[in-house]
């Protein structure tokens, strides 16, 4: 028997363990996994396959989740007693072994190891940047097939495990993230192979969610408050769902974290319609043309899972949350603030956090005394290059405008390189 279901979030229909299952009656809510066991474990496994909420039935890899720890520099430097992070990152120093330097990975992992489960045969994921490395990164650790579509514009920022060649990669030379996205939809229908997705998986975001279940299992309670960067959104929407699951727990029930969201400006459109009090995201705020001016291009999806139902906006709401606009130079100047303070470098989207962590212990937002989460998502690069190699992503190229005819080549070529 399984231990879990898979139920819409608005009509409540159970649906079979398929994988990446939609509601046909609600297009617009998210599918929750419902869990038999309502007592959270973390005695079942290694790494993140100890947690016992997780769609995945037999996992077949190693892979390390994040390292909670009660934080001593950053925490005293903004007032905060009892600021606990979670690292997600390369930081052996610290018990810290996520190579790929992402939460990421956890997603990457959750999502291949419920496929495979599923009996579906490869993947189709777009990325821009961290998830394309976790992913390359774990089908080459798995064995399980994924083609990863980037776009051109990210290439510069970006870097695998793997050397050039082993790993299936189509560039989009014109375009970005969301173009890339649009890429990989269309390439999933051409091969029939599932698109990974994005934030209507469970395995995804259950696997984002592993963050909320080491601070749990670390701290040995909810936080009171959760600050991440967000782009799609899933992390958030994540960790908000995870902590409802805990309700359940009478050891963990009684605490919700306060979710605090935060942005790279000038490019924020969740950011601004939260603080404008609005459900729907203005055309403005999505403008291409904003993006080339934010220094985490991660963050930068004009997709997000904002006015869904069970989404981004659902969880501010119901949590009292906030929301935070982050400019390049904060984010720099946090990045390097938490390097001296912790000692250990970070990645430009993790800083955007500690930037709205170090804007709601300004304006009190948070407590001295109050237990904070701060989701430092990705980190440690700079160290792991000490200790291992990192290759530049090379693929084929293709265009947004590239007929159709023109790009089953490119994937006949691709397709019988994997099998
Ligand atoms: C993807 C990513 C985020 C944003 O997460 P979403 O789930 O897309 O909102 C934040 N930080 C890092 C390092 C990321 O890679």
């Amino acid at each position: 028997m399984s231990h879990f279901k898979i139920t819409c979030s608005k009509c409540g229909k159970t649906l079979e363990d398929t994988y990446c299952a939609f509601c046909e009656h609600c297009p617009n809510s998210l599918l929750v996994t419902d869990y038999i066991e309502k007592e959270f474990r973390d005695d079942q496994g290694e790494g993140i396959w100890k947690f016992n909420w997780l769609p995945v039935h037999k996992p077949t890899s190693v892979v390390d989740g994040p390292v909670v720890f009660r934080s001593d520099g950053l925490g005293k430097e903004l007032g905060l007693k009892n600021l606990y992070i979670s690292f997600s990152g390369y930081w052996p120093e610290a018990g810290a072994m996520v190579r790929s330097c992402t939460f990421k990975e956890f997603e990457a992992a959750v999502v291949l190891e419920n496929a495979r489960d599923n009996d579906v045969d490869g993947l189709v994921v777009a990325s821009a940047g961290n998830t394309a490395r976790a992913f390359a990164h774990l089908s080459e650790v798995t064995g399980y097939s994924a083609i990863i579509v980037v776009p051109l514009m990210c290439l510069d920022e970006m870097w695998y495990l793997e050397p050039p060649g082993e790993v299936p990669t189509v560039i989009v030379s014109d375009g970005d993230y969301s173009d890339a996205i649009d890429m990989a939809r269309k390439i999933a229908r051409m091969t029939g192979l599932p698109f990974e997705g994005g934030v209507k998986n469970v395995a995804k975001r259950d696997g984002l969610g592993v963050v909320m279940m080491e601070a749990a299992s670390t701290i040995g309670r909810l936080p009171d408050h959760y600050f991440q960067a967000v782009g799609s959104g899933a992390g958030a929407i994540a960790a908000w769902e995870m902590s409802m699951r805990f309700q359940s727990d009478p050891r963990y029930a009684g605490v919700m974290p306060r979710m605090h969201i935060a942005q790279n400006l000038p490019f924020a459109p969740m950011v601004k319609a939260w603080n404008r009090g609005e459900r729907t995201l203005r055309k403005e705020d999505l403008a291409p043309e904003l993006i080339g001016r934010i220094s985490t291009r991660v963050l930068s999806s004009r997709y997000p899972s904002y006015d869904t139902m069970g989404g981004v906006y659902d969880a501010l709401s119901e949590t009292g949350g906030f929301a935070y606009g982050v400019t390049n130079e904060e984010v720099a100047e946090s990045g390097a603030l938490f390097e001296r303070l912790e000692g250990i470098d970070i990645v430009p989207a993790a800083s955007v956090a500690v930037g709205a962590l170090r804007q709601a212990a300004r304006n009190g937002n948070v407590g001295a005394d109050d237990v904070v989460l701060l989701n430092i998502t990705g980190g440690g690069e700079k160290r792991l290059k000490q200790d291992a190699r990192a290759y530049g992503v090379s693929g084929l190229h293709v265009s947004k405008k590239t007929p159709e005819d023109e790009l089953k080549f490119t994937l006949c070529w691709i397709l019988s390189n994997i099998y």
